[in-house]
C-alpha cells in the first residue's frame, strides 16, 4: 500500500522555471515544500532560459559545423550551472540537498551526439542521497556514452531524463513544471482561446509532440508510455491542477479532435522531372537516409510522358544538407530540377477519437478551403491528419481549425 510508505516524486523545472536567481529560489522553496510533506524528492533541472542557445550561437560563431562531441560538452555546461545553483539555495534555505551531472548518477547513453538515448540509469548513488534525507539535483539534458564522453539527448531533453529518472526509481509522480499551466487543445501562444485539457492520453500527445507541440520532448512521451509512468504538466508560477498525461480510459467517449499542433521546422524539396520506373523513390531517399536526415511527408505525382515529379518535407535545419546531397542524385538520375522551399509548415488535427468518426479530413479541408489556405501535400495516421501549407497562413489555419473542431474556450480577460 502507497499510503504506508513514503512516496518519491520526480520534479522537472524548464527554462523558464529557473531563469533567474529569484526563480531558482523559488523552485528552492517549492521542492522543500513538497519534502516537508514527507516525500523524497528528485529535482531535474533545464538551463537557465536562453542559456543554451547562446551557447550554440558561440559555437557556431566559431565554426560552421562544430564537431557533436564539443557542442556536446559545450551545452552540458547550461545544466551544470542550475543544479549547483539550485542545491546552493537549497542548503541556505536549510535543506540538505546535491547535485549530479549525467555522467555522475550515472545517466548512460549511446553514442548519438546532440541526440543521445538514455540506455541505463544506474540509481545508487540517488537512493543513497535521498536515504540520507536529501533532495537530489539532476542535470536534465545529459548523459555519459560507454565510452565517457558527454552527450545530450536534443533540445527540449530534460523532460526525458525526468520521466527515465521516474522510470528508473519506480517513482510515484513526476511532475513537469513550466511557464504554461497543462497542456493545452493548441499551442495557447498562436491561439488565446486554447482550453486546457485536465487529461491526455499518451498515444495522443506522442503524436502532438512529433507533431511540433513542443511542451514535452516526445521520447519523454515514449518513455512514459513504455513504463506506465503518469506524468503531469503544471505550471511553476502558479497552483493548479495541470494535465495529467495516462493511459486511454475507455468510459469516457473521446472527442473527435483533442488538439492542433504544428511545426515551423519543416522544408520542402522538389525533384522535378525524374523518370518514372521502379527503384525512383529508393534512388533519391536512399541517401538521404543514409545521411541520417529524417523525411517526413512525401509525394510522388502522377507521371506524364514517363516523367514525374517527388517532393518530400525534412526538417528545416537539414535543408541544406539535403539539397546539397541532391545534386548529384539528380544528375546521376536525369532529373530536370531540384526546387527547394523553406517557407511552409506543417499543421495537424490529433485525436483518438478519430479512429470511431469518420469526415475528420472532409471538415479539416473544408475549413482550410473557406480560409483560402492551399494544401501543398496531405499525410495521414489513425488518429491525426497533418497536411504542408505555406508558412504565412499558419496562425489562421491553427485558428480557424481550433474553432471547426469545437475546441475553442473562453478568451481569457
Ligand atoms: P520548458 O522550458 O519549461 O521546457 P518549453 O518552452 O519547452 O518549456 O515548453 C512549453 C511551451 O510549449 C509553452 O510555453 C507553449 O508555448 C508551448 N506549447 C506548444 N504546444 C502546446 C500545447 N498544446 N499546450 C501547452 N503548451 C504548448
Ligand atoms: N536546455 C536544453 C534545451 O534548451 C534542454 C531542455 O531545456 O530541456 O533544449
Ligand atoms: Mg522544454
Amino acid at each position: 500500500m502507497k499510503s504506508l510508505k513514503m512516496a518519491l516524486i520526480v520534479q522537472k523545472f524548464g527554462g523558464t522555471s529557473v531563469g533567474s536567481v529569484e526563480r531558482i529560489r523559488a523552485v528552492a522553496e517549492r521542492v522543500t515544500a513538497s519534502h516537508r510533506t514527507g516525500h523524497q524528492v528528485v529535482v531535474v533541472v533545464s538551463a537557465m532560459s536562453g542559456e543554451t542557445d547562446r551557447l550554440l550561437q558561440l559555437a557556431r560563431a566559431l565554426a560552421d559545423a562544430p564537431a557533436e562531441r564539443e557542442l556536446d560538452t559545450l551545452l552540458s555546461t547550461g545544466e551544470q550551472v542550475t543544479i549547483a545553483l539550485l542545491s546552493m539555495a537549497l542548503e541556505s534555505i536549510g535543506q540538505p540537498a546535491i547535485s549530479f551531472t549525467g555522467g555522475q548518477v550515472a545517466i548512460m547513453t549511446d553514442s548519438a551526439h546532440t541526440r543521445a538515448r538514455i540506455e541505463h540509469i544506474d540509481d545508487h548513488k540517488i537512493r543513497a542521497a535521498l536515504d540520507a534525507g536529501k533532495i537530489v539535483v539532476v542535470a536534465g539534458f545529459q548523459g555519459v556514452d560507454p565510452h565517457g564522453n558527454i552527450t545530450t539527448l536534443g533540445r527540449g531533453g530534460s523532460d526525458t531524463t525526468a520521466v527515465a529518472l521516474a522510470a528508473a526509481l519506480h517513482a510515484d509522480e513526476c511532475d513537469i513544471f513550466t511557464d504554461v499551466d497543462g497542456i493545452y487543445t493548441t499551442d495557447p501562444r498562436v491561439e488565446s482561446r486554447a482550453r486546457r485539457l485536465d487529461r491526455i492520453t499518451f498515444e495522443e500527445m506522442l503524436e502532438m509532440a512529433s507533431l511540433g507541440a513542443k511542451v514535452l520532448q516526445t521520447r519523454s512521451v515514449e518513455f512514459a508510455m513504455k513504463y506506465h509512468v503518469p506524468v503531469r504538466v503544471l505550471s511553476s508560477f502558479q497552483d493548479g491542477p495541470g494535465t495529467l498525461v495516462t493511459n486511454e480510459e475507455n468510459s469516457v467517449e473521446a472527442p473527435r479532435v483533442s488538439g492542433i499542433a504544428f511545426s515551423r521546422n519543416e522544408a520542402k524539396i522538389t525533384v522535378v522531372g525524374v523518370p518514372d520506373h521502379p527503384g525512383i523513390a529508393y534512388a533519391i531517399l536512399g541517401p538521404i537516409s543514409a545521411a541520417n536526415i529524417n523525411v517526413d511527408v512525401i509525394l510522388q505525382n502522377v507521371s506524364e510522358a514517363g516523367k514525374t515529379d517527388f517532393t518530400f518535407t525534412v526538417e528545416r535545419n537539414d535543408f541544406a544538407k539535403t539539397q546539397g546531397i541532391l545534386q548529384g542524385v539528380a544528375r546521376e538520375l536525369g532529373a530536370e530540377d531540384v526546387r527547394g522551399d523553406t517557407h511552409i509548415v506543417k499543421v495537424s488535427v490529433v485525436g483518438v477519437g478519430m479512429r470511431s468518426h469518420a469526415g475528420i479530413a472532409a471538415t479539416m479541408f473544408e475549413t482550410l478551403a473557406r480560409e483560402n489556405i492551399n494544401i501543398q501535400m496531405i499525410s495521414t495516421s489513425e488518429i491525426k491528419i497533418s497536411v504542408v501549407i505555406e508558412e504565412k497562413y499558419l496562425e489562421l489555419a491553427v485558428r480557424a481549425l481550433h474553432a471547426a473542431f469545437a475546441l475553442d474556450g473562453e478568451v481569457p480577460a
